[in-house]
């Protein structure tokens, strides 16, 4: 590399300067370095047809998120004597076209593993290599680089969490120091840069004012660190963090870190937190260890990272090794009642207001209407699932989001189908009187508590008084629980047979038969 050129610094997640391997890099022995972000219409086009406001992709909590996180990367550039420039367009031409008119000599960005990430940056690597532009493009967004485990396991993923620490090991990395400063931006030629736009110059409506919740998120790194400060100042907590015991109904004071958001963007190196919690875990006596500590949910962040990079067609049943096949019902209005809360099951319906309001459920509510909605209730297709959760969730993750839609669905990872979440009896043990759903579902709020998981049990005298008539107010249950997992569960035990018979290879004729 000639000292004194120009370099560009692609930022996509990772949006942060802490930990930020690229960005130290791209401004070392640089004349100018161009720090830029590429608004992508792939994931940014309101659909004004749709459920709810925003594009099918990205809903209006996470592209608030994303423009928060772009205007406070921008100030943090500009406390370094830089500043954000944002272009829009498909992502790869428009880098492309900076590469040329820039002059570029040096392109650095993080490295990333999901198939559409790796396709755009196939073409805008092979054109740097044409160009003799250097690439500079590290693995940071996760704590180990998912080609080395996958290597090390012969070719292939490990598809168990403990077969994946194993092969994992301890990290090796250390933590990149945040430049200094930042050389200058050169000329702007003829690309047309633009400051962070605003939701409503994306054509989203920002419905904030309506919504009684503040939203619970600021995106950003500043507010990624701090949170993080606020976790981990607790040590006692981060020291006997352990998730299967936490309280999906908690949500004045929730149970875990909420962290995801910012790990999902990367404002917050998930490689910085990692280390900061086995700080405090040398600072205290004793602590939890995977898979229950909060470094064992990390890992699992990893886990499903590097099988979701080794997996092809990873987000679909068809054409995917790992996933069982299974005869999944196509019905449309099952699925619009669970995606619009219209089940008549108060814990499902609250979780999935929640999530609408909020962008962010717990984990075990996310259990909780994942397994309603495929093997425990409606038997519908995981796929569906998965794009409400796309859409809907700030945290949205490639890897991640379709990882669990397989776990929660029997269909990888995790195969004992009669192990059912159930919507009325789960959400009581945490939650006896109902305060979450009083919340969330305000039409519930004086329904007596012996009635607010099941309320269409109450008499007609106590549903007057409480001021909602089930079928009228609040819907009836759009299913028979009792009746409903007896069905699934034949039909997963159905399709189970057929996967052992056929190994795994069951064709569009057996899927009908199984229907
Ligand atoms: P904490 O418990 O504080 O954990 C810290 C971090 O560890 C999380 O931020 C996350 O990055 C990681 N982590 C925790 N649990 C898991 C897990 N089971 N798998 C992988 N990583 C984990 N998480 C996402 O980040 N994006 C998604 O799109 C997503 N989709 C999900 C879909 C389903 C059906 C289910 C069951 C879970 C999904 N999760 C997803 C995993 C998990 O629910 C969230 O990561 C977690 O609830 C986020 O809250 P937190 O930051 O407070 O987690």
């Amino acid at each position: 590399m000639t000292s004194g050129s120009n370099s560009l610094m692609w930022f996509r997640k990772g949006l942060r300067i802490h930990d930020n391997p690229a960005l130290e890099y791209a401004a070392k022995n640089s004349n100018h370095v161009y720090p830029v972000f590429v608004i992508d219409p792939h994931y940014m086009k309101p659909d004004p047809n749709s459920f709810s406001p925003g594009s099918n992709l990205a809903g209006l909590n996470r592209i608030r998120f994303l423009l928060e996180s772009l205007v406070d990367l921008d100030s943090g550039l500009k406390k370094l004597g830089s500043r954000l420039l944002v272009l829009h367009g498909e992502p790869s031409d428009v880098v492309i076209r900076c590469l040329k008119e820039w002059d570029i000599k040096r392109l650095c960005f993080e490295y990333d593993t999901e198939p559409y990430y790796q396709a755009l940056d196939t073409k805008v690597k092979n054109y740097a290599l044409e160009n003799g532009i250097e690439v500079f493009s590290p693995v940071t967004h996760t704590l180990f680089n998912p080609v080395e485990v996958i290597e090390k396991n012969g070719g292939k993923p490990p598809l168990s969490y403990q077969s994946f620490l194993k092969l994992a090991g301890e990290p090796h990395w250390s933590i990149s120091s945040p430049p200094s400063t930042i050389p200058p931006i050169g000329d702007l030629g003829n690309c047309e840069v633009s400051e962070v736009p605003t939701v409503e110059q994306l054509g989203y409506q920002d419905f904030q004012e309506e919504d009684p919740d503040p939203p619970l998120f600021k995106g950003g790194e500043s507010e990624a660190l701090r949170r993080l400060q606020e976790s981990t100042n607790n040590k006692e907590w981060v020291a006997k963090f352990e998730k299967p015991k936490g309280d999906p109904s908690a949500f004045i004071r929730p149970s875990t870190t909420m962290l995801s958001p910012y790990l999902k963007f990367g404002c917050l190196s998930t490689r910085y937190f990692y280390q900061r919690v086995k700080e405090v875990q040398q600072e205290v006596k004793n602590h939890t260890s995977p898979p229950v500590s909060l470094i064992g949910q990390l890992l699992w962040r990893d886990f499903f990272y590097t099988v979701g990079f080794g997996t092809p067609n990873f987000d679909r049943m068809r054409g995917n090794t790992i996933c069982k096949q299974i005869p999944w019902n196509d019905d449309d209005e099952l699925l619009a009642a669970w995606r619009d809360a219209r089940t008549g099951f108060p814990w499902i319906d609250a979780i999935m207001v929640q999530l609408r309001k909020w962008g962010w459920i717990h984990h075990l509510a996310r259990h909780s209407v994942a397994c309603f909605l495929t093997r425990g209730d409606l038997f519908v297709h995981w796929e569906k699932g998965r794009d409400v959760f796309e859409r809907l969730l700030i945290d949205s993750d490639w890897a991640i989001n379709n990882g669990n839609w397989l776990w929660l669905s029997c269909s990888s990872f995790f195969y004992q189908y009669n192990r059912i979440y159930s919507p009325i009896s789960f959400g009581k043990k945490y939650d006896p009187t109902g305060a979450y759903i009083r919340h969330f579902l305000p039409v519930l709020k004086d329904m007596p508590k012996e009635y607010i998981y099941e309320p269409w049990k109450a008499p007609l005298s106590v549903q007057t008084k409480a001021k909602c008539i089930i079928g009228k107010d609040y819907p009836k249950p759009v299913i028979c629980h009792d009746d409903a997992i007896k069905e699934c569960k034949r039909r997963l035990a159905a399709a189970y047979e057929l996967n052992k018979k056929t190994n795994g290879v069951v064709s569009d004729e057996d899927m009908k038969k199984l229907r």
